[in-house]
């Protein structure tokens, strides 16, 4: 029978925990599928980790991995990635907000032959507007940037083959956000629409400073723009520097209405200003291809041939053949 891995990051979600491994275990065993749920604890400081103890001893399809400190969603989910043994890993939060009655779903198209089946939240019940503005907003300049198509209200619900969780497994990148990565992973993906209800129980553990680091990380992890505004801001001022010196000229030469050193001092502004900004860019364009380089991403993800068994894992894989 194929196993399946759930792969669920609690940080402080006592109040959730029970209530949703109860709903897992209703979803996941009339099914024809062994499970794992790979609770990842995000360093909480309520009782979940005592509570992830207690089910670990009644149920050994329970297996929670405790973080020692809080690293953050993304990073907890990429933890619960890489120990997910399943034959596709299926990644979700703690607190009903990502509907496990959808399961049944993620699994029937995966059986059609999708290796990524991504859910698309079309509405949050219970959201502020502001939220929902902000978050628009957000993909909007997102997807203006960024060099991959992000999808807007793409959320971290998804199901990944197997296949797709070990080329996951080679982005060893610490700035992640984890839903333009596999968006842009490729292999054939399957989006489904869902609406999220209220979470079951507590507050939503994204802070607002969460959240700006978030979705930083997604601007800067998808571009490498804002490094580029130094060097179209020094070629505009260039050109203006330029159309203002001829004006300089004008003033002194043919207007010979200028004070002595003047038409000097301007033009060497105008010039230097121009000048450093453009270095400043092609600084940039160097940095940027130094960032590129540091993330150490795959050069590219087989989705099936040639490496067999180590698929997308092993250095053979990689590109790096040396035979
Ligand atoms: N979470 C986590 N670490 C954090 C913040 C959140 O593991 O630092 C977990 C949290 O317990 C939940 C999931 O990530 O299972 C989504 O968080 P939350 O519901 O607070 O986010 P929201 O739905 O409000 O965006
Ligand atoms: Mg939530």
């Amino acid at each position: 029978m194929k196993l399946i891995s759930i792969v669920v990051p609690v940080y402080n979600e006592e109040v959730n925990i029970r209530h949703f491994y109860e709903a897992i275990r209703a979803v996941m065993e009339p099914l024809p599928y062994t499970f794992e749920l790979i609770f990842v604890d995000d360093g909480s400081t309520d009782s979940s980790r005592s509570i992830l103890h207690a089910l670990e001893q009644e149920d050994e399809r329970v297996q929670p991995i405790f973080l020692a400190r809080n690293s953050g969603h993304q990073l907890a989910l990429t933890c619960g990635l890489d120990y997910a043994d399943g034959d596709a890993v299926i990644m979700m939060d703690g607190d009903m907000q990502h509907p496990p009655e959808m399961i049944p779903t993620l699994l029937a198209e995966w059986e059609n032959g999708y290796e990524v089946v991504q859910t698309i939240r079309k509405t949050t019940e219970g959201v502020s507007f502001i939220k929902k503005a902000t978050s628009n907003l957000y993909y909007k300049l997102l997807n203006m940037i960024s060099t991959v198509p992000i999808q807007p209200g793409g959320s971290d619900f998804r199901l990944m083959d197997g296949v797709v969780v070990r080329a996951f497994r080679r982005y060893r990148e610490h700035a992640r956000f984890i839903r333009g990565m596999v968006g842009a992973m490729g292999y054939r993906q399957k989006k489904i629409e869902f609406v999220a209800p209220p979470r079951f129980a507590g507050v939503s553990k994204f802070s607002p400073r969460k959240m700006l680091h978030f979705a930083l990380d997604g601007i800067l992890a998808y571009s490498t723009l804002p490094l580029r505004f130094a060097l179209y801001g020094g070629v505009f001022c260039g050109f203006v520097s330029f159309c203002l010196f001829l004006h300089v000229l004008f003033v002194k030469y043919i207007e010979n209405d200028a004070v002595p050193g003047w038409a000097t001092i301007l033009g060497c502004v105008l010039f230097f200003g121009g000048f450093q900004l453009i270095i400043l860019g092609i600084m940039g364009e160097y940095i940027g291809r130094i960032f590129e380089e540091t993330k150490g991403r795959p050069l590219y993800l087989i989705a099936r041939g040639k490496p067999k068994d180590e698929a997308n894992g092993g250095p053979s894989a990689v590109g790096a053949r040396t035979k």
